[in-house]
């Protein structure tokens, strides 16, 4: 099944649902990022709730979701956009937990003291930023109070990752449930009922359920609209361009110095993309810069 994410509304009560695979750009984040299986798994976590808060935003906003928790993982942080595109990282890829992945040592690896911080560019002269404190380090159950807490929307927020016997992750995706305002309050109390009477998302996902599947098990009768199906991909805004502007930014004295060393090599955090530059390259960009 190809990473996608599903967009339903129950228009009459007013409660909209989102549900997503994320296992291959999951799969590409841990490769990219070196990332052992307990790192691996957090990463998946974050990059899914990006995925499924980033299905909220308008065409051309963005957002990131940072965690900075006590735990061994480290800092986690995600980003994702309104057209599919997530990117994310742990500052610990290499952390090996001597215990079995599962939600609870999950929750360990990123620790239940810390903040949880979501930065949104909504095009807007300033950038809106939420930030809640760490409960439990389950990061859906995180999500869920950042929306109640911060953004004031009922919402409940599952997020699912299956590994293999060797804890390398095999299945990956999450779930979000909101209510509009003046949504049907009795209405949404059922379907939080129904999805704690749901398997685990893992199960489901292990088991091959689609997201429209998934959705369907919970609004049922044809209550809900499919709004929108698209793509998800992991996808890093990083460039040559981008970099070279930030080599711009450094002052002559620091390209100066980096032609002595030889050459200069960028490494994007989100991605591990390497840009390199050679003593000619920087040259120009020298020469660009001192003739500003
Ligand atoms: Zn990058």
């Amino acid at each position: 099944m190809n990473d996608h994410l599903l967009r339903v509304l129950d228009r009459e009560a007013g409660i909209r649902g989102f549900a997503c695979v994320t296992t291959a750009l999951s799969e590409e984040a841990i490769c990219r990022h070196h990332a052992a299986p307990m790192a691996g798994a957090v990463l998946s976590q974050g990059l899914t709730g990006a995925a499924l808060l980033g299905a909220t935003l308008k065409v051309r906003q963005r957002m990131a979701v940072k965690v900075q928790g006590s735990g061994p993982s480290g800092k986690l942080a995600a980003e994702s956009d309104a057209y599919g595109r997530v990117r994310g990282y742990v500052s610990a890829p290499d952390f090996a937990s001597p215990q079995a992945v599962t939600p609870e040592s999950m929750a360990a690896a990123i620790g239940h003291n810390g903040l949880l911080t979501v930065t949104k560019d909504v095009g807007l002269k300033d950038l809106y930023q939420g930030v809640v404190s760490l409960q439990s380090g389950r990061l859906d159950e995180e999500l869920t109070h950042y929306l109640v807490r911060s953004e004031q929307i009922p919402s409940a927020v599952e997020i699912g990752v299956a590994v293999d016997e060797n804890d390398w992750l095999t299945h990956a995706g999450g779930l979000l449930l909101q209510a509009l305002p003046g949504a049907d309050e009795k209405r949404l109390r059922v379907l939080l009922e129904r999805l704690d009477d749901l398997p685990p998302l893992a199960t489901l996902l292990r088991d091959g359920e689609t997201p429209y599947q998934t959705l369907a098990a919970l609004f049922r009768d044809g209550e809900m609209s499919v709004l929108e199906e698209r793509p998800l991909a992991f996808s890093c805004s990083c460039s040559r361009e981008r970099t070279r502007k930030a080599l711009q930014m450094i002052g002559a004295a620091e390209i100066r110095s980096l032609m002595d060393e030889g050459q200069a090599v960028i490494e994007c955090h989100f991605c591990h993309e390497e840009y390199i530059y050679g003593v000619e390259e920087l040259g120009e960009i020298l020469a660009d810069e001192t003739a500003i």
